[in-house]
């Protein structure tokens, strides 16, 4: 049997997508097909049925409610699906046979535009990367904000770079050439990619001759050639491959997208995914989220363009010291008055998501509403811009010079939309009255017909003396004049009839007629007008999108700067002093997370002294939960603070900046994942190795913990000896092996510190202060009696420690020749009582290699010791 026409039709739209759910138009419903119905079906929960399509079996189908496919579409979207949208493209009434269907729109996670699939405060990056010899370029743009920037990296570590870039955008979906993509390198590097849909294309899309005519068609000769990498057939290839996918997939002019701008890695400080990650800069390590991060206690931001700038700026620091002062004088400005801030705050408050509102405004698919609320947003520009007018500082002097306060545009959507406007665009009442006299007319003409209407039948009344005459309306007829069988002998003649019903008839007369094609044609007119009115009101928005972009950017500029000045002044942060001395010297420094989660007056501060001199390796050892990790993030946190440009809770602090920062942190107290947990430690500590350098601030929390102890600090001391002698960059560097402490003196850009205990008695108080010290007990027994061990295992565990402390000494006895082990053993007398058993206890204790053992193996052994007793 033959496929039905439609079947046949769906079917060749489908071939030329089939990487995408094909949502295909049928009335009021999207259906899928075959696979597509299987695993829509599947992933919506919706019912799967079948639908005869002229072969022997149904096909497989399901459907979503046109009306309520957004939600549908996000659902899958959400899941890394794209999705092809098929409409009718001509009017089914008019169609001769089967009607037109076209795909108008592929939507894919990198292209989302529609408001409820986006979060507010993130971006919705979509990038393409290619690769030319040893260059890779890479191209990102946000459809819902109109971004579009180029850069490339080069040279031996381009792919890591490239990688580090990747992982600072997290971008939801990138776009390459198939054959990148078969690289197995690139695929490897991918992997760390959390949540982000791989879409691979043609080679020759990438080509540059293809990529620098397209580019040139879209930007313009003189945005395109003005580009500094305009050269390199990296940028061009991955700029070229990402406008081709935009413009393939979204099926109409990017008006929205006007600028083309390139940035250079090497402007910013470099972070890799490790030290994002460990130093909890926008997500916390516990569940991803944003609590717990720098960013949540940052961002007081009150407009989404704000909150997506400041994370931004947290995730590229700068290191340009002047650029760094430019924010610090403004936050400073800020800071001093509190008048201006609160000035600023409440026009701020009323500002709403500018860019992506004219985003949609020129896609079209913006409505009234999404244009009042634009409205509401340029009628804050002008308080904005007048509470910045005496600003000294210069950022916000330049801002104040920039500032558009587009009073055309506030002016024409005051006047053009009205204030009570509907969502919908073909209902009418989109116009303010006074805008169009066209407008005016109908809506009077409307409006007088039906006041006239409304009189007639009382008028008809009088004039005929028929009490039961009605004035109706229905679809096929129009309005008509109703009279009972009982009246017929007084209706008049002018009245003609149009129905006869069981009891009544209805007539017409020619006055009737008149006011009602009136009527009707005011309202249909008018809907139509206004909506034309409306589309032409957007379209004047979408020509100024580069204006409206360009003062939304200065108006998060100042949400951010307001915002980092409030968190300033609400938590007690200073100013810090930024430098190229290569100090970093932090008074009374403090974690800006922890000290907020721990409540006012809890958090102990501590002060920081580390150069690139003879402090340049801080050597923290100290009892678990003794402070260490705190500390270091801490100075971490209070560096990448300042070269963002924010004050740091600190009460003095400055900075000497520092190129990038690693951050390694033990992996280690994950104990169970054993070997491949310490592979990874090594893998990371490589990278560290690899890539820092004198301007590098590095923070290794414990190293070697996954492997013997011997080992562990054989790896450890290797470690601090190579970034002492040969990186040589800022360091501290956290152990539990005491024993690293004796390198000081011999390294001479090492120094002690320990994170001080009081002991009193039985008692012990970690009192997080971190002091030039070096720790001689780690307290881990301490540690298992505050997590609640059972009594009896502490009291063992306590025998046992002396009892191995003893061994280990008696051990070191006989390698140094002396000669009374087995006295001293007795003396101890752990097992006093004599028999066979015992003995043998101790001689096994006696045998334990306790310096190759790790900490897991020891605690296992006691365990089984335990078990045995
Ligand atoms: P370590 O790395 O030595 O095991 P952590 O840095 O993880 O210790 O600190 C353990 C706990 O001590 C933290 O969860 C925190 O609540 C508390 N703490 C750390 N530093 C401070 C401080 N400076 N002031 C107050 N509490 C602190």
């Amino acid at each position: 049997m033959a496929l039905t026409p439609m079947m046949r039709q769906y079917l060749e739209i489908k071939e030329q997508y089939p990487d995408a759910i094909l949502f295909f138009r049928l009335g009021d419903f999207y259906e899928m097909f075959f696979e597509d119905a299987k695993l829509a079906s599947r992933e919506l929960e919706i019912t799967l049925t079948g639908r005869d399509a002229g072969e022997p079996e149904r096909v497989p189908m399901c459907g979503v409610p046109f009306h309520a496919a957004d939600n549908y579409i996000a659902k899958l979207i959400d899941k890394g699906y794209k999705i092809a949208i098929c409409e009718q493209v001509e009017d089914p009434k008019s169609a001769k046979g089967l009607v037109k269907r076209e795909v108008i729109r592929v939507i894919t996670p990198g292209t989302v535009i529609d408001g409820n699939m986006l979060s507010d405060k993130d971006n919705n990056y979509l990038v393409a990367v290619c690769r030319i010899g040893q260059s890779y370029g890479l191209a990102v743009s946000d459809l819902s904000t109109g971004l579009f920037q180029v850069t490339q990296m080069t040279g031996q570590w381009a792919l890591n770079q490239l990688l580090d870039e990747l992982i600072r955008l997290a971008p939801r979906e990138v776009v390459l050439p198939h054959s990148l993509w078969q690289d197995e390198g690139v695929k490897k590097s991918f992997q760390e990619l959390e949540g982000t849909t791989i879409t691979s294309l043609a080679d020759q899309i990438f080509t540059q001759e293809q990529a620098q005519q397209a580019l040139t068609e879209h930007f313009g000769q003189a945005k395109t050639t003005a580009l500094d990498c305009w050269q390199s057939p990296a940028v061009c290839g991955a700029a070229g491959g990402l406008l081709h996918y935009l413009l393939e997939t979204q099926k109409r002019k990017l008006q929205h997208i006007t600028e083309i701008t390139s940035y250079f890695t090497q402007s910013y400080m470099i972070l890799d995914g490790i030290a994002r990650r460990n130093l909890e800069i926008c997500k916390s390590l516990r569940d991803g989220g944003k609590k717990g991060s720098l960013l949540s206690v940052l961002d007081l931001t009150r407009s989404a363009m704000g909150g997506r700038m400041l994370k931004a700026w947290l995730e590229q620091p700068l290191i340009d010291i002047k650029a760094i002062n430019e924010r610090l004088d403004a936050v400073q400005e800020l800071v001093d008055s509190v008048l201006l801030r609160d000035e600023l705050a409440t026009a701020l408050k009323n500002v709403y998501d500018m860019e992506r509102l004219t985003a949609r405004a020129a896609y079209g698919s913006a409505n009234a509403r999404d244009m009042l609320a634009l409205l509401a947003s340029l009628q804050m520009l002008p308080p904005l811009r007048q509470a910045l007018t005496n600003c000294q500082s210069k950022l916000l002097k330049r801002i104040y010079d920039q500032f558009d306060t587009l009073e055309d545009l506030k002016g024409l959507l005051e006047s053009s939309i009205a204030e009570d406007a509907p969502i919908t665009l073909r209902d009418g009442g989109l116009i303010k009255a006074g805008y169009s006299q066209e407008v005016d007319q109908l809506r009077a003409v409307a409006r007088d017909g039906k006041s006239w209407l409304a009189g007639l039948e009382s008028r008809e009344k009088e004039k005929t003396g028929i009490k039961s005459l009605k004035v109706g309306f229905n679809k096929v007829f129009g309005y008509y004049l109703e009279v009972t069988k009982a009246n017929l002998n007084l209706v008049p003649e002018y009245y003609q009839r149009r129905q006869t019903l069981a009891n009544a008839e209805r007539f017409i007369t020619p006055e009737l007629k008149e006011y009602e094609s009136m009527i009707l044609g005011a309202e249909d007119r008018l809907v139509e007008l206004e909506y034309n009115l409306f589309v032409d009101v957007r379209n004047q928005v979408a020509a100024e999108v580069s204006r409206i972009q360009h003062t939304a950017l200065l108006v998060a500029q100042v949400d951010v700067l307001v915002a980092l000045a409030e968190v300033a002044a609400r938590q007690g942060y200073v100013r810090p002093e930024v430098n190229n001395s290569g100090v970093i010297e932090i008074t009374e420094g403090r974690h800006p997370v922890v000290e907020i989660n721990l409540g006012p007056g809890c958090f102990v501060p501590n002060d920081t002294y580390i150069d690139t001199d003879r402090h340049r390796l801080a050597l923290i050892t100290g009892p678990n939960m003794g402070g260490k990790s705190t500390y270091q993030r801490q100075v971490a946190l209070i560096v990448l603070m300042a070269q963002v440009g924010s004050f740091v809770p600190a009460s003095k602090a400055s900075i000497g900046i520092v190129d990038r920062i690693f951050a390694r942190v033990g992996a280690s107290d994950d104990l169970t994942s054993g070997q491949s947990t310490f592979m990874v430690e090594m893998l990371e500590t490589k990278q560290i190795m690899d890539h820092a350098t004198s301007q590098s601030l590095v923070i290794i929390d414990e190293l070697g913990r996954g492997t013997s102890n011997l080992e562990g600090m054989a790896i450890a001391q290797a470690v601090i000896e190579f970034l002492h002698d040969v990186v040589g960059c800022r360091t501290l560097f956290s152990t539990h092996y005491h024993e690293l402490a004796e390198l000081e003196g011999r390294l001479a850009g090492l120094k002690n510190y320990a994170t001080a205990v009081k002991e009193q008695g039985d008692e012990v108080t970690f009192l997080r202060k971190v002091i030039r010290d070096q720790a001689s007990k780690s307290y881990g027994i301490h540690c298992a009696r505050l997590a609640g061990l059972p009594g009896q295992i502490i009291q063992r565990a306590n025998q046992l420690v002396q009892q191995l402390e003893f061994n280990q000494r008696a051990a070191q006895e006989v390698v140094a020749g002396k000669t009374q082990v087995a006295a001293s053993v007795e003396q101890l007398a752990l097992f006093p009582e004599k028999n066979e058993e015992h003995d043998e206890f101790k001689k096994e204790i006696v045998a334990l290699d306790i310096a190759n053992m790790t900490p897991l193996e020891s605690l296992n052994y006691l365990y089984q010791l335990q078990r045995r007793l």
